[in-house]
């Protein structure tokens, strides 16, 4: 059952979960004219400040969802509830019944014009190149907005779009896994790897969540897959739409690499042509990905080739992920604060290695997660020529990765760039990738990368 809002005219609704886009929901329903319980396991104190003006204007369960959400007319489930969460099962019992945020907010979207983009990795950026290239393709007068994960709430930018704005959603499984209407007109599923699991209790379930980005497609839309991926490329067999396959290398592709140029050959009006770009000026494989993913989505849309090409000439990534942050004292220096596990610090040393020589010194740490950092040591090797822990996670990181490079304990991020600069030679590269959470030393990782930014900036 899809979420119609005719059929609640009214009645009350009961948000569950009071995080970015929970609030977003409450924001928009009470604007539709319901009447909005607002349930979050955070004490009301916390709430209240949060909510800010909204508090005053919806009821407010806190501590925990409670037996008011039963008497609502329908749910809204926040991405962030986890799907075994007590209060869902007791709200089945009570014949209440659960939309996502995410339906809810497309309920309102005046727009059809949708293109959903999910994966483990790369959803962010993904998402930031489709948007650019779709800025630059269409006509004045029809906009390209990006939102979900990325930034600006699906309640809160669907429900502004005109009809005829393209709607460009991030969307994380968390979004996906209890939609059960989404139907975008393009998709793209990048990868998937294990990721989640505490909150989606298994592998399996984690990928139940990503298939539902095409699952309600039709032969008249299409989606995008990664061809290399094994997972991703045994559920696109599934899939009844037009499918498009991305690959770093030529076969049985749409899009791939060869010759320093991301080539697409897709059947067309006229027969099947290939058509070439040069790739946007980021580091690292895994943005060719990326960028190889957003233009077939471009092209499956439509948007002509100079358009896309100016586009992807014209972008400079997504702040916070492997960020070009400036030199200091003839040091590069690289903001990835968004590497807040193992595996990503790992691909930015690929990205960033090959040629340097051992010539990255690399800041690790923070809040540590529980995985260990052994992955990285092939990387440390014969990339790394020092290593500058913080946080927490130090002494993990030492028993881990010592004697494979020096290690300096500096306790937190501003000993850590004066001491790199102090230990650097001119050449080398300074980066952060810490692979751990942020929240022992920081608001969040943006607050991070912010920081590191500016001690860059003050030792120039
Ligand atoms: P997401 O929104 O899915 O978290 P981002 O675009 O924000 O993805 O990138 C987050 C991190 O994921 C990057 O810093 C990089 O380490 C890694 N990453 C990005 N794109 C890919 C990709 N296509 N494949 C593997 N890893 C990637």
């Amino acid at each position: 059952m899809s979420f119609d809002p005719k059929a609640f005219r009214r009645k009350s609704a009961a948000v569950l979960g009071l995080g970015k886009s929970g609030r977003a929901a409450a924001r928009l329903l009470l604007r539709k004219g319901f009447k909005v319980l607002a349930s979050d396991a955070r004490p009301r104190r916390d709430l209240k400040t949060a909510l800010g003006a909204l508090a005053g204007r919806i009821a407010l369960e806190a501590g925990g969802h409670g037996s008011r959400c039963l008497k609502a007319a329908f749910a809204v489930k926040s991405p962030g509830l986890p799907p075994r969460a007590p209060i869902l099962e007791r709200l089945r019992q009570a014949r209440v019944p659960v939309f996502s945020e995410l339906e809810v907010a497309l309920a309102f979207c005046p727009s059809r014009e949708l293109l959903a983009i999910t994966g483990t990795n790369g959803k962010t950026t993904t998402t930031a190149l489709a948007e650019e290239i779709f800025r630059a393709a269409l006509p004045r007068g029809r906009r390209a907005v990006a939102a979900g994960n990325i930034g600006t709430p699906a309640s809160e930018a669907a429900a502004g779009a005109g009809a005829k704005d393209i709607v460009i959603l991030e969307v994380s499984s968390y979004q996906l896994e209890d939609s059960r209407s989404f139907h975008p007109r393009a998709a793209a599923l990048l990868n998937i790897t294990p990721d989640h699991m505490e909150h989606h209790g298994s592998m399996e379930a984690y990928i139940e969540a990503k298939e539902k980005v095409f699952r309600q497609q039709t032969e008249a839309d299409f989606c995008v897959f990664n061809a290399e991926d094994p997972l991703v490329l045994k559920l696109s067999r599934a899939a009844r739409c037009r499918r498009l396959y991305f690959g770093r290398k030529r076969p049985a592709v749409h899009a791939w690499f060869e010759g320093g140029r991301i080539r697409t050959k897709l059947p067309g009006r006229r027969g099947a042509r290939e058509i070439s770009f040069a790739p946007p000026k980021l580091p690292g494989a895994h943005n060719l990905d990326n960028a190889m993913a957003a233009v077939l989505l471009a092209m499956g849309w439509g948007l002509k080739a100079p358009a896309i090409q100016k586009a992807l000439k014209a972008f400079r990534g997504v702040e916070h992920r492997l960020e070009a942050a400036g030199t200091a004292r003839g040091v590069r220096c690289i903001n990835d604060s968004k590497a807040t596990n193992v595996d990503s610090t790992m691909v930015a040393l690929k990205a960033l290695a090959p040629g340097l020589g051992r010539r990255i010194l690399l800041i690790l740490g923070g809040l540590h997660k529980g995985s260990p950092y052994r992955p990285l040591r092939p990387l440390i090797e014969s990339g790394v020529k020092g290593i500058l822990t913080i946080g927490s996670a130090a002494a993990k990181i030492e028993e881990d990765l010592g004697g494979l490079a020096p290690i300096l304990p500096c306790g937190d991020l501003a000993t850590a760039v004066t001491t790199a600069l102090q230990v650097a030679a001119a050449g080398d590269v300074l980066l952060l990738s810490p692979a751990c959470a942020s929240f022992d030393q920081f608001r969040d990782f943006e607050d991070r990368g912010a920081r590191f930014k500016a001690l860059v900036k003050a030792a120039r």
